[in-house]
């Protein structure tokens, strides 16, 4: 296997969340009834005309600065010829070979080493209607997706594994999620991936047959049906026989690519400019406005948390792997000292306590109750030494379930970590005297002990004694 490699390449289409559709002013909405929200325009009626929303051509100009791509100033929408019963019109608006934006690229880091992934054009499209085909045979269609605006993103074929294309579609969803123009959750079909894949022998130049894969519904379903195909293409070329031209469809439940059609032909889709519109032309003013909402984008961000916290590649990259999850971070951290310690602190607990009870309750960061002051409040206790990390798991339980802020569960509850030297020297004389084998032990050599006895001092104070005091005590009264 390993002397061959993939050439793989993606075409990405993202469902961009504008208010409303993109040439009318219904509003873009999921999950309303079936066909409530539409109009003439997105109906296909005869003589309904477009006009296009400025809002997804700035969402266009955003997505290219962000992917480090050229903007065209004048773009053209075109008339894509085809009939399918989501399509009233008989064709979609798209722009064809008149991008909006073409020639950006994508840097990103796979197991250790650095890939770019060149980007060939970026298209705003409409969306078609949703077609659901159900069991007795039906095939039922909601409009209310039609004429969704849509961001075509294509690649080069620059990744050379299914791993490599795994990454860069969550590095890109990272960014679009970033840059606010969709949520890019792919259960809705907001996000989806078409890919063509071909193998070669290890430093051959010339290119494979490629196969078109389609039906790839998750990341992993890209990196699973992408490694088959990949597997299935080398053991045809070991075997001496050749890849057929072909679109093949992923097949999750069996984990096999089934053949879909053979390609006979490129289509004909006719394309002509769509004499409705005008072409698009975009001023400086328009590029710079978008620019300014343009923000610290996620491998910057990772860069300046490791830089300015002192924290470690995949700590920080957990952190900044949602927007809203990064600035909670850092508004805890600006409530707490301008410590290593602290900023360690807040983003372990982030990454752990923070992230396990957005998973278990589905709640989003911004509504969370334990506010960023209020978890550095807590965190504030810890750092000073005046509760422990049990208690304030203890605390931190508390505070999601009520309105109640550290101090005050502390303070009513009594969970102050006991530090007073001789309310503590007191326990520990009394787990000496109660446990004469381990302290015979651990004079004999075995310091290994220490541990126990030590939480048995804990379990003594309720979890409420300092462990570094109780530490010292030991081994002052153990003579070392
Ligand atoms: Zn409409």
């Amino acid at each position: 296997m390993s002397e061959y490699e993939a050439v793989i390449g993606l075409e990405i289409h993202v469902q961009l969340k504008t208010k409303t559709k993109l040439f009318c002013s219904c509003p873009n909405e999921y999950g309303a009834p079936p066909n409530t929200l539409v109009c003439p325009v997105c109906l296909g009626l005869p003589g309904a005309l477009p006009v296009l929303n400025r809002e997804a051509l700035g969402f266009g100009v955003l997505a290219a600065l962000a992917l480090n791509a050229e903007i065209h100033k004048d773009s053209v929408f075109y008339r894509k010829n085809y009939f399918y019963p989501d399509l009233p019109k008989g064709y979609q608006i798209t722009q064809y070979t008149r991008s909006i934006a073409t020639d950006g690229y994508l840097e990103f880091e796979v197991d250790g080493y650095r890939r770019k992934v060149r980007i060939e054009r970026m298209n705003v499209e409409e969306e078609a209607a949703k077609s659901t085909h159900t069991e007795d045979g039906f095939v039922l269609l909601d409009f209310n997706r039609s004429g969704i605006p849509l961001l075509e993103i294509v690649t080069f074929p620059d990744m050379r594994s299914p791993r490599e294309a795994r990454v860069f579609l969550e590095r890109l969803k990272e960014i679009l999620r970033y840059i606010g123009i969709s949520n890019c959750d792919m259960e809705k079909g907001e996000l989806r991936v078409d890919s063509n894949i071909s193998v070669r022998p290890k430093g051959q130049e010339k290119l494979g047959v490629k196969v078109e894969l389609k039906n790839l519904n998750s990341f992993k379903s890209v990196e699973d049906g992408l490694s088959f195909e990949m597997k299935r293409q080398i053991e045809l070329l070991k075997a001496g026989k050749r890849v057929v031209q072909e679109t093949r469809l992923w097949d999750e439940f069996e984990k096999v690519t089934r053949t879909m059609r053979v390609k006979e032909e490129a289509h004909d889709y006719r394309y002509f400019p769509e004499p409705d519109l005008l072409p698009v032309r975009i001023d400086d003013d328009f590029i710079i406005s978008w620019k300014k909402r343009l923000p610290e984008l996620p491998a910057e961000k990772k860069e300046r948390f490791m830089r300015q916290y002192s924290l470690n590649d995949d700590l920080a990259s957990r952190l900044v792997h949602e927007r809203d999850v990064a600035d909670y971070y850092e508004e805890v951290v600006r409530n707490l000292p301008r410590e290593e310690k602290a900023f360690k602190l807040a983003a372990n607990w982030v990454v752990t306590e923070i992230m396990r009870v957005l998973n278990e309750t589905g709640q989003k960061i911004k509504n969370l109750r334990i506010t960023p002051p209020k978890l550095a409040e807590l965190l504030s206790f810890i750092h000073s030494g005046k509760i422990s990390q049990t208690i304030a798991k203890e605390v931190f339980e508390k505070m999601f379930g009520s309105d109640r802020t550290a101090s005050e569960i502390i303070k009513e509850e009594g969970l102050e970590t006991v530090q007073e030297a001789d309310v503590l020297e007191k326990i520990v004389d009394q787990v000496i005297e109660e446990n004469e084998e381990l302290v015979e032990k651990y004079r004999k050599g075995k310091k290994g002990v220490l541990g126990a006895l030590i939480g048995q001092a804990m379990k003594l104070t309720k979890g409420k004694g300092d462990p570094k005091v109780i530490r010292d005590l030991f081994l002052k009264k153990l003579g070392d």
